[in-house]
């Protein structure tokens, strides 16, 4: 425990804190180096749209989630490495990577016939949103990599608006001009105030799991989804439900009135298949994020 003794504000670092402190360092000179060595990979998990008939169900696009190939560790998930890549600032860096590669991807899908007219979802750090310079460089990174943006979503979730909400809002508007469609992540799970729903410009608001979890036994969550797709009707935004892992939630959250699902019992996040022709050795185009 840190303690702070009076006025002199003295901060002493038990052990226990100065290993939490170099492990801190170690991974961020590592997420540097898996920047520098392209050590990123990204997988992508299928959404699917509930409104067409079960035989023959559509896909609105795919969720891009990212991964760190570890060169000691394995595969790592976002959770691994999240925070340190938040707080170093890196982020900003590794997502202008995660862009260009989904634009990449999508490219690939185009040229081989597959996935046309879908969705691509990114998922961004609140750190894109905090200053007016910084979404200008991203709405830049965006405009670079995807000529016309209108297939692309971007995910925040509420964590990125409850710091600086008017300059979020001002934020999310800018984006939304530029020609990106946006999605509001892991609603019902934290504070999920409403007017996020009402005044902000999101074209989807995400169902977190847990909420959707709940709707087989809470009765009053099922009503509250119910009306928070109504609300979408005249909000004009859709409903995404999360972590769907059985066919009686993907009942559930049809009754409830979710427009679209994903969700293991629909489809695991994987890695996107690289077409025949594409030797993925070959790396010839090399992205500059710098
Ligand atoms: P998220 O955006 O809410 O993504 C959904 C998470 O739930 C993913 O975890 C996904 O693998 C997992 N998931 C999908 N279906 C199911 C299911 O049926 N059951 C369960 N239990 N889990 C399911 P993942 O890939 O570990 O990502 C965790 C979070 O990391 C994401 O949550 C997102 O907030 C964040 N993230 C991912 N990629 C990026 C990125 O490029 N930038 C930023 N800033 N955050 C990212
Ligand atoms: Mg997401
Ligand atoms: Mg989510
Ligand atoms: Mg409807």
């Amino acid at each position: 425990q840190a303690k702070a003794l009076g006025k002199g504000r003295f901060i002493f670092f038990d052990d226990s804190m100065r290993e939490q402190l170099m492990a801190n360092l170690n991974l961020e000179h590592e997420l540097r180096k898996a920047l520098r060595e392209q050590e990123f990979t990204l997988h992508f998990q299928k959404i699917t749209d509930l409104s067409h008939d079960q035989e023959n169900p559509q896909t609105l696009g795919f969720e891009t989630l990212l991964r760190w190939q570890h060169p000691k560790r394995g595969l790592l998930s976002p959770g691994a490495f999240l925070e340190v890549a938040e707080e170093s600032g890196l982020i900003i860096d590794i997502e202008c990577w995660v862009l260009a590669s989904v634009a990449e991807q999508l490219q690939r899908w185009d040229h081989e016939g597959s996935h046309s007219n879908t969705f691509v979802s990114v998922n961004l750090s609140p750190k894109q949103l905090h200053h007016k310079t910084q979404v200008k460089q991203l709405i830049e990174v965006i405009h670079q990599h995807f000529p016309s943006p209108e297939r692309l979503i971007l995910e925040f979730n509420e964590r990125a608006f409850v710091q600086n909400p008017e300059q979020s809002l001002q934020a999310l508007k800018t984006l939304k001009t530029a020609g990106v469609k946006l999605a509001l992540d892991d609603y019902g799970h934290g504070i999920s105030s409403l007017n996020y729903l009402s005044n902000y410009p999101f074209a989807f608001i995400k169902l977190h799991q847990s909420f959707v979890k709940s709707l087989n036994n809470n009765e009053k969550n099922l009503t509250l989804a119910k009306s928070l797709h109504e609300l979408g009707d005249s909000f004009g935004f859709r409903l995404v439900a999360e972590g769907v892992e059985t066919q009686a939630q993907l009942d559930l959250v049809k009754k409830a009135g979710c427009d679209y699902a994903q969700g293991y019992f629909i489809s695991r996040p994987q890695a996107a298949d690289l077409p025949k022709e594409v030797n993925s050795d070959s790396d010839d185009d090399v992205i500059d994020c710098a």
